[in-house]
């Protein structure tokens, strides 16, 4: 326990919907809690949006996308609007990651000093692209002017998971606003709070009612009824792989463009030649950063024989030193799991873990920070864990590592490529040549070399086979959220 001092817990006001510049309660009248999970404390009740909700959201996003002031505003005010919503994201960024951490039990750290200044910088990034993404003319033959326009997709439908909400929220929003699209946002029900305070923000910011509207609820109603709505015309969804499939399968009945950032069971490769303390450090990243609720999170780490050991026993003495904490005070590095379920999820694949050939070298249960409360899970590491073993296999989506063992450069290669998910990876070596060959080998949407969760607003994340498929963050989203128009005029005498 430290001396630094934990703030008081803020009181925060029930949530509604925010629909057409309008706070509103749901048709239903319904409400839905949201849990510290820190402290197993209700929070607050926000608006349970279901199918009529989600009707009314996307109506005035309809409008506003073909009636509005933002279907004239002209790309350069979109410009100073989106740059102006990030300004307010920074100001507010104290408030913003308070109520990120209160609702999803990340460190405060993480929230305020992480989090939200991507969040703003994502807004001011894509501020900039809104006057630069443009078409072109082509030299077609014959006695003709070809041109293409590049057109926003329309209503976008944007769902996102709980791990870093209004981050993901952002990666979607941002894009989409900059190239003139309205957007429907449904947070995910355990992490509500952020988006409605943003929404709030980007009112102030002057952003016209309609072009963002938030509906808070569950995913098989509220998200579900998003998907299957008519007049929406692109879903771009965060979440499971398993939601990603029943995704991309009610989207075909209208065959709306569908982008998904889905999990993961990353590699983290450490070749016998890697400086190995910065390799255990990367480790320890790679896993508990964010609780490992992270779908990136370097949840496998291959270890090549001969440095095995060695590498192990520091990584292990570094694990040492994580140890799960208030998520308010400003020096813990480790939270509580997002939920109940989710703990309880993660418990499970440690049990699955305990019960196999694999060795439990620490952790292996819940914690407890000194409050008999909250759902903290202990930082857990298996060694000699089998390629087959579900816990190498399944996203566990918590502080939980499997490390295991490989030979030379192509069996790790190969252990490694062997999953379903490619949404990231990373290798460890002094060999410039090996890194470069290991990078180009691994399927997976990001390699990182001598590193672990780095990312940028600017650079494209996204996954390879069942991690999903569209590029979010840098210019590659661009793609996402226009749609290309050939314009042909005949010039003949
Ligand atoms: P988790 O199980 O970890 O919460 P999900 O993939 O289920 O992850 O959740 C990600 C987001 O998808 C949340 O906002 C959730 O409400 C939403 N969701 C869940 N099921 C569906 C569904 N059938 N259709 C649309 N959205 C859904």
């Amino acid at each position: 326990m430290t001396t630094t001092q934990v703030p008081a817990q803020p009181k925060i006001a029930p949530g509604k919907l925010f629909i057409d510049g309008k706070w509103v309660e749901a048709i239903s009248g319904k409400r839905l809690e949201t849990i510290n999970p820190a402290s197993e404390e209700v929070l607050t009740t926000v608006a349970e949006g279901d199918e009529a909700d989600v009707d009314q959201a996307v109506k005035a996003a309809r409008k506003a996308l073909e009636d509005g002031p933002w279907s004239k505003m002209s790309a350069r005010d979109r410009q100073k609007l989106l740059w102006k919503i990030g300004q307010l994201v920074a100001d507010h960024a104290q408030e913003l990651g308070t109520l990120e951490t209160l609702d999803n039990g990340k460190p405060i750290f993480e929230s305020t000093r992480i989090d939200m200044p991507f969040v703003a910088e994502c807004f001011q990034y894509y501020a900039g692209w809104a006057t630069k993404w443009h078409g072109e003319t082509i030299p077609v033959p014959g006695n003709y002017f070809n041109y293409t326009l590049r057109e926003p997709v329309g209503v976008v439908g944007a769902i996102v998971a709980w791990n870093f909400p209004l981050l993901l929220a952002s990666w979607k929003i941002a894009p989409a606003l900059a190239m003139g699209n309205t957007v429907v946002l449904k947070p995910a029900e355990q992490t509500p709070l952020s988006a409605l305070r943003f929404a709030a923000l980007c009112q102030e910011a002057g952003l016209p009612d309609g072009v963002l509207n938030v509906v808070t609820g569950f995913g098989p109603t509220a998200g579900a009824a998003l998907v299957r709505h008519p007049e929406v015309d692109k879903i771009a969804f965060t979440g499971e792989t398993a939601t990603g499939r029943i995704i991309m399968r009610e989207a075909a009945g209208t065959l709306k463009r569908v982008s998904l950032e889905l999990g993961g069971k990353s590699p983290n490769i450490v070749l016998a030649d890697a400086d190995l303390d910065a390799a255990a450090r990367g480790a320890i990243n790679a896993i508990f950063y964010g609780k490992g609720e992270v779908c990136a999170a370097g949840s496998r780490l291959f270890v090549e024989r001969s440095v095995h050991d060695q590498l192990l026993s520091k990584v292990l003495e570094r694990s040492q030193s994580i140890q799960p904490g208030d998520p308010m005070n400003p020096k813990t590095r480790l939270g509580a799991l997002v939920s109940k379920e989710q703990m309880a999820k993660v418990l499970s694949y440690i049990d699955i873990g305990k019960r196999s050939e694999a060795k439990l070298l620490t952790g292996g249960g819940r914690a407890d920070i000194g409050t008999g409360k909250g759902f903290f899970v202990q930082p857990t590491i298996f060694d000699g864990v089998s390629p087959d073993n579900k816990i190498a296999q399944e996203e566990i989506f918590g502080p939980v590592l499997a490390a295991l063992e490989f030979t030379d450069v192509e069996d790790a290669i190969k252990k490694a490529n062997a999953t379903v998910y490619g949404l990231a990876a990373a290798v460890w070596t002094r060999d410039v040549k090996k890194a470069h060959y290991v990078a180009r080998r691994l399927k997976a949407g990001t390699v990182w070399v001598n590193m672990y969760n780095m990312m940028s607003t600017e650079s494209p994340f996204g996954g390879y086979r069942q991690s999903g498929f569209g590029r979010e963050l840098g210019a590659h989203a661009l793609e996402l959220y226009t749609q290309v128009k050939s314009v042909w005029v005949d010039l003949s005498p």
